[in-house]
């Protein structure tokens, strides 16, 4: 189900609490309010049903799946079909099979549809705060309130670019990987791209065909298997999914905390393209990008690169600060254990290892939406024996 917020009607739901199917109790309050509706606003949004509590997922997108359409075009999931299905229903291709990134998007759409999701689209919330015992969720549109709310969202919203990028000369055509889509998009010309993680890796290959390309920045390592190998598909991959990342590395156990650590300071590794792919294919692997001279990119050790197009693969920030509640540390982390936060009544989901390091993969935020819906179906059983 997917309406837009100039529809008359809220979206069906399973309303425990309301005194209309949708649009939660009489003054329009829902038991839960889920902001976002990608695949973790949709396992939360799964487990709100089956538990059976009013709510609503809002979305600043226009269809379900838009964060996986919106990717480049080249880009197929790293995780084969059988990690990518959410609670209840199976990514429907073979076990084996990676998905386009077009195919994961139709999937999630379809998982919304199926099980009669409330989801409304093109709501982007511009504020949430607190009045008295309710959430007030504060929208492009409408307003919104809720008893307990979960902001459910990857890491991935705000593209983060350093601000020297502003000094660079306005004829070099400057985009962030969040924008790219294909190499037509392009000038002619050189191309810089900054970062040297996956998505610069995938851009990089993208674009090398006939013409120089530059990735620039510490290489992050790499898985040392090809990840559609036999022996990758049918042993490692299946290992590391379901019992290193979901059942080892989680926030309960020494070495999960150590690899939070690593994955919070240095990012993931190089997963399908590897370096000896670059460089078979000619990419020129260069130093750090240190400022701007002359309108040009500078390098580490003093090189100004003459480039038509600089690709921005230097990462996001999660873009929380339209929420106007005390839950982050000094360093603008979210106070959390499991996705509960301190102010009662709020969870996230989606976050880099919320619990395990499967947590922000697809096949590990079932488990973590499973876990905050339990702790908000107990607290609206209180809030009812309450009132
Ligand atoms: C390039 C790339 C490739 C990846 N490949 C894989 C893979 O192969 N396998 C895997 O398991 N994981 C992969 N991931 C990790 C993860 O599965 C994805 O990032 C996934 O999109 C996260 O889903 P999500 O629902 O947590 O967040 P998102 O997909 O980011 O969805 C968040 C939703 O919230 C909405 N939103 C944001 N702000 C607001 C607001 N203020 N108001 C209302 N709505 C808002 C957005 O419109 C969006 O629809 C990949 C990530 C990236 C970036």
């Amino acid at each position: 189900m997917n309406a837009s917020i100039e529809d008359a009607t809220l979206p069906t739901t399973h309303a425990r609490s309301a005194g209309a199917p949708g649009t939660g109790d009489a003054a329009g309050r829902y038991d839960v309010i889920v902001i976002g509706g990608g695949q973790s606003g949709l396992s939360a949004g799964y487990h709100l049903k089956q538990q059976g509590l009013s709510f609503v997922i809002l979305d600043a997108a226009r269809r379900v799946g838009d964060a996986w359409r919106q990717r480049w075009d080249s880009l197929r999931l790293f995780t084969p079909a059988r990690f990518d299905g959410l609670d209840g229903m199976p990514f429907p291709a073979p076990a084996n099979h990676f998905p386009t990134k077009d195919e994961m998007a139709d999937y999630l759409e379809a998982y919304a549809a199926y099980f009669a999701l409330p989801v409304v689209s093109a709501v982007r919330v511009m504020r949430l705060s607190k009045a008295g015992e309710s959430f007030v969720v504060e929208t492009n549109g409408r307003r919104f309130e809720a008893r307990q709310v979960v902001v459910a969202m990857s890491k991935y919203q705000k593209p983060f670019v350093p601000e020297f990028a502003g000094m660079i000369d306005p004829n070099v055509h400057q985009l962030h990987s969040v924008d790219y889509r294909n190499p037509g998009q392009l000038d002619d010309g050189d191309v810089l791209l900054v970062g040297a993680a996956n998505s610069a890796a995938e851009i990089a290959r993208d674009l090398a065909p006939g013409r120089r390309v530059y990735v620039s920045g510490r290489h992050p390592g790499h898985v040392p298997m090809r990840i559609d190998s036999g022996v990758a598909l049918n042993v490692v991959l299946p290992l590391l999914f379901r019992i290193v990342f979901h059942r080892i590395l989680t926030v309960d156990t020494p070495m999960g905390r150590n690899a939070r650590q690593k994955l919070e300071a240095g990012g993931a590794p190089l997963i399908r393209v590897k370096p000896k792919d670059l460089d078979a294919i000619g990419i020129e692997r260069v130093a750090r990008v240190a400022g701007v001279r002359d309108g040009r990119p500078l390098l580490e050790g003093g090189v100004t690169l003459d480039v038509a197009n600089v690709v921005w693969c230097t990462g996001f920030t999660p873009g929380l600060d339209w929420l106007d509640l005390p839950i982050f540390d000094a360093e603008g982390h979210v106070v959390q254990r499991r996705g509960v936060t301190n102010v009662p009544g709020l969870y996230i989901l989606g976050l880099g290892f919320l619990y395990s390091y499967s947590s922000m993969m697809i096949q590990g935020v079932g488990r973590d939406a499973a876990y905050i819906v339990g702790r908000a179906a107990d607290r609206a059983a209180v809030h009812d024996e309450r009132s």
